[in-house]
């Protein structure tokens, strides 16, 4: 099959119309001289010819649906409440609770070793693989050669590529089990082969850090990580909490202290820890669920960037170890989506409020960035990017909803 991108190549004088197709990319003969051309690159890595050719053995053709897949990533895109829906239903609630139950050794026994609660390492374990019952089944070494081959996110999968030969080569996994989902993250605990390398571990004692099959592997590789990434035993992840009603947004940051004083309270009702530093995030605008995140939500955010996927894990953690549901609703106001919130960071970038990069993504950059905004234009600064803040930033008007 002729690629789309030949088409427009050779519409455009650049290529002649038939030849050309093994440099072309998305083509079998491509792929086939990028494998190839792997090859020296593998070996100075010290992955042997034996382990190469077993690696790449059948495999001749990249995955079209690997290709398809890199336009859609549900955290970034759903509302954070669907997203919530999806990750934390009563289901995986119940399931990881008798998962609890089962592990209540390795779990003790993991947390004490790397200072990372339970519930937080269950949580993850729960929504990277519904806690090991689906880890995926796609192919890692065909996954990670196509996105590599069609140098999806510049260099970075073929990085990844010769890092999953380095985990065939050392003997952790046989080349066809090493699986997982179709961006080439691995097993129950949805790894890339990079953070693997660096991070997970042997917990059962056998000799090898198996995240596909191994339940004590994998949650012990989660705790691991969370530590290396920094969670601090000493705080949570963060609180529901109720705001007074004059309660001033342009002070979203300081000690948990500080926000008890200036009367914010947990929904829970129970009082803060007495140290600890939050700052308030309100992924719903005013009225909706609030939360006070401490440090360790960006730690959370460093296992996966979306603001959704880190308060699920937090929320999921809670009701875990027996906590409410949450006790606001949602809004059901419009909100922005990627194209919406690319718009708003160029409008901001433009007025001088933002400096962060154009991806149309949610975070604390934008977030932090809208309320500057807010602030300067006299509005609440929840922080928060609606339709008719964006239509504002961008001088038109429009009917209020
Ligand atoms: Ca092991």
């Amino acid at each position: 099959m002729v690629s789309r991108r030949a088409i427009l190549a050779s519409a455009v004088g650049l290529l002649p119309a038939v030849s050309r197709a093994a440099q072309t990319p998305g083509t079998d003969g491509a792929f086939q001289a990028f494998i190839a051309a792997l090859r020296p690159d593998a070996a100075a890595r010290g992955v042997s010819a034996e382990t190469f050719d077993a690696a790449f053995r059948g495999i001749t053709t990249p995955d079209a649906s690997v290709l398809a897949r890199t336009r859609r990533q549900g955290e970034f895109v759903r509302p954070v409440w669907d997203y919530l829906v999806g990750t934390v239903s009563a289901g995986r609630i119940a399931r990881g609770r008798a998962r609890a139950v089962a592990l209540t050794q390795t779990l003790k026994a993991i947390e004490a070793r790397y200072g990372v609660p339970e519930p937080i390492v269950l949580a993850f374990w729960g929504i990277e693989s519904d806690f090991g019952a689906s880890a995926g089944g796609i192919p890692t070494i065909r996954a990670l050669a196509t996105l590599a081959a069609a140098r999806h996110r510049g260099t970075l999968f073929r990085d990844e590529l010769l890092a999953a030969l380095t985990i065939l080569q050392r003997g952790d996994i046989a080349a066809n089990r090493m699986s997982g989902s179709w961006a080439g993250a691995m097993g129950q605990v949805q790894f890339l082969p990079s953070t693997y390398l660096a991070h997970a571990v042997d917990f059962d004692g056998d000799g090898r850090r198996d995240i596909w099959l191994s339940d004590a592997d994998s949650i012990a590789s989660i705790a691991s990580y969370l530590k290396d990434l920094g969670w601090d035993p000493a705080l949570s992840w963060g609180y529901e909490v109720r705001l007074p009603g004059d309660f001033d947004l342009a002070r979203y940051s300081g000690d948990l202290a500080e926000f008890a004083e200036r009367g914010l309270r947990r929904a829970d009702g129970k009082p803060f820890p007495a140290r600890g530093r939050a700052s308030l995030f309100l992924p719903g605008g005013l009225g909706a669920p609030a939360f006070l995140i401490t440090d360790n939500f960006e730690v959370i955010r460093g296992y996966n960037t979306s603001d959704s996927y880190a308060l699920a894990v937090g929320h999921l953690a809670d009701r875990l170890g027996g906590g409410p549901s949450l006790a606001a609703p949602w809004p059901t106001a419009a909100r922005l989506d990627g194209s919406g919130l690319r718009a708003l960071q160029t409008g901001l970038a433009a007025a001088g409020f933002y400096d962060g990069p154009t991806d149309g993504r949610a975070g604390p950059k934008l977030r932090d960035a809208v309320r500057r905004y807010q602030v300067s234009a006299g509005l609440p600064a929840d922080g928060y990017a609606t339709p008719a803040l964006l239509a504002q930033i961008e001088g038109r008007s429009m009917p209020r909803r």
